[in-house]
């Protein structure tokens, strides 16, 4: 297979004086073992192909677990197109909180999906569904629209309403429609919306160029940026600079080790001071313990997110806390 492969995809085409290189990758049915019939057999080479394709192997044989996985994965694709319509999303809110006194300086909007028959699943088994489904951008819309009227909802009853930032996916971004649809989820109050947004900073590097357009258009409209799990991915400083970005976020992985592991405290130390030198600031995700906390503010971090400060909650149970004022400190119940 790889001669094969070698022998047909690595030579180039000269096509009108220019060489063109192909990739290619393959899924492969056997017959008989695989199926008796073309169309079965085309179906089981499709389902090995769209493993190779996830995967980083240029070829993969059919095997029999494949095709459970493709019809599990039918099972959930069949059931998110529906969610939305049946009303199942919900979002909770994770107060972010400045280092010194645990006023609340915003929020983080955090997709939930009640599942019948399997209770509430969290984002990280759904997202990346929705995105291969090419869901994302209708439910990232509701997502949008949702934490706006939450927003207005808040302020109308007279409570101190934090900006509420919201995750959006690069596929969401990578959208022509992207900018027009964000005027139009926050139309109800231009003026003081009250939205920011969070990039993956891996996944924005992959397509940063166009990224950087669309970025600038968006802060242009006074909506806040952040990179999310900043450290994990590879931004090249030039990048960063470019960005039109107010904050990154630490991700929860240094932070979880730093107290453990020199390396990590390195890291977030280089992070916020790099941060600063830029004229960002800096959140740190999953705070856990106080311990975690007091070294964040020694470092000079500028905000705390996690549940030594608090978990993420429905809309409700956060005005509620609201109406109390806008400082946490080691509240870390909730659901
Ligand atoms: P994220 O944006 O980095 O969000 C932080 C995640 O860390 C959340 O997980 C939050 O519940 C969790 N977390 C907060 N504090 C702590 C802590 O102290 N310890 C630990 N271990 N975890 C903590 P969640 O809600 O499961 O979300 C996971 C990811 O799913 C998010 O990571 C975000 O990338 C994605 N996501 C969530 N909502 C949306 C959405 O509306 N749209 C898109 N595109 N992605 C979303
Ligand atoms: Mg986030
Ligand atoms: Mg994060």
């Amino acid at each position: 297979m790889e001669q094969l492969r070698r022998d047909c995809l690595d030579p180039p085409i000269h096509l009108n004086g220019r060489d063109l290189c192909l990739s290619a990758k393959f899924g492969i049915a056997m017959h008989p073992e695989d199926g008796a019939t073309a169309a079965m057999l085309l179906e089981r080479a499709e389902s090995a192909l769209k493993r190779a394709k996830a995967g980083n192997e240029k070829f993969l044989f059919y095997r029999e677990e494949m095709t459970a996985r493709a019809a599990a994965v039918l099972e959930l694709g069949n059931r998110l197109r529906q969610a939305l319509e049946l009303g199942q999303f919900e979002l909770y809110y994770q107060p972010k909180c400045a280092v010194r006194g645990h006023a609340v300086v915003g929020v983080e909007a955090l997709l939930r999906w009640h599942c019948p028959g399997q209770g509430m699943v969290p984002p990280a088994q759904f997202v990346p569904m929705l995105e291969e489904l090419g869901l994302i951008a209708e439910v990232g819309d509701w997502v949008l629209r949702q934490a706006a009227r939450d927003y207005q909802r808040w302020r109308s009853a007279g409570l101190p309403a934090p900006r509420i930032a919201v995750n959006v996916s690069p596929l969401q971004l990578q959208r022509p429609d992207f900018v027009q649809s964000l005027v139009e989820a926050l139309a109800m109050n231009p003026q003081d919306a009250g939205i920011d947004i969070e990039i993956v900073e891996s996944r924005l590097m992959r397509d940063i160029d166009s990224g950087v357009v669309t970025l600038r258009e968006v802060r242009a409209l006074g909506i806040g940026i952040a990179l999310d799990d900043f450290g994990t991915g590879y931004s090249s400083l030039a990048y960063l600079a470019q960005l039109p970005v107010q904050t990154l976020k630490i991700d929860q992985s240094f932070v979880s080790r730093m107290l453990d592991e020199k390396e990590a405290m390195t890291l977030v130390e280089m992070i916020i001071s790099l941060a600063h030198s830029m004229g960002l600031e800096t959140v740190a995700e999953g705070v856990e313990t106080e311990q975690q906390a007091q070294i964040l503010e020694e470092l000079g971090c500028d905000a705390l997110q996690g549940y030594w400060l608090s978990r993420p909650m429905p809309a409700d149970a956060l005005a509620a806390r609201l109406v109390g004022g806008t400082a946490l400190a080691g509240l870390s119940a909730g659901p």
